[in-house]
């Protein structure tokens, strides 16, 4: 077994989740007594949201590259960053990472939408994941077309994840407004969502919608063990 290293804490309720996927995926795959070979590092997310509030992603990118040379340095193989949003800054990990491979997050989507025929797809997430084009554009350049909410919507489905889901807090209502967001998105004609958001599956499941949902801690999980296993 090959081993993974995850850069996770934001937030960590999401990496929790990482983490027991993949030694549930590893598990399923080998039996036994098997789990996952992997080493985690963990950020203090108030951090992290300091950087990205003040736009500083040049220090939130030499942050990561720094867990990602810790990690490289205790022996991974390859490396999963969980979450989203700070996939902006990959291009500081993959330097740190030097020939050891870095998971993209877009790439296990793209991968999942092919699996279940889905080409027209909407995104839900961060607002910067939302609106920036470091995540759209790699979705499309991998033959997707990605709708998100109106600009309304995107506010309310932002600041949901961060005033509530990053504290591994649900509520009721705040369902119900990501079914409605979906909602509109299916009319719009798409196949599937993406909850471009690590914490998103924390709120939803696939009875919220009509057409499969893809969540991405799930498809990290996947591809980790895959490389685990290759
Ligand atoms: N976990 C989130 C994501 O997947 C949001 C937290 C963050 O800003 O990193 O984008």
């Amino acid at each position: 077994m090959r081993r993974i290293g995850i850069i996770g804490g934001m937030s960590w309720q999401s990496s929790a989740v990482l983490y027991r996927l993949v030694n549930e995926f590893a598990h399923d795959a080998q039996g036994g007594h098997a789990s996952a070979d992997c080493v985690m590092t963990s950020v203090n997310f108030d951090v992290v949201r300091e950087l990205q509030l003040r736009n500083d992603w040049d220090g939130a990118g030499e942050l990561l590259a720094d867990r990602a040379r810790s990690l490289r340095a205790a022996g991974a193989e390859a490396v999963t960053l969980c979450t989203n949003t700070m996939h902006k800054v990959a291009p500081a990990i993959v330097e740190a990472l030097g020939d050891v491979p870095f998971l993209h997050v877009a790439d296990s989507v793209a991968a999942r939408c092919e699996a279940i025929g889905a080409k027209t797809v909407g995104l839900l997430g961060t607002r910067c994941t939302m609106s920036d084009g470091f995540y759209l554009d790699l979705l499309e350049a991998r033959g997707l077309t990605v709708w998100v909410p109106d600009p309304a919507a995107q506010v309310d489905v932002d600041s949901i994840i961060f005033e509530h889901l990053v504290h591994g807090r649900t509520p009721a209502s705040a369902r119900e407004r990501y079914r409605e967001v979906m909602a509109a998105l299916e009319r719009k004609g798409c196949e599937a969502i993406v909850l471009g958001c690590t914490e998103i599956g924390l709120l939803v499941d696939d009875t919220d919608a009509t057409v499969p949902l893809v969540d991405t801690t799930v498809e990290q999980a996947r591809t980790a063990v895959d490389f685990m296993l290759a």
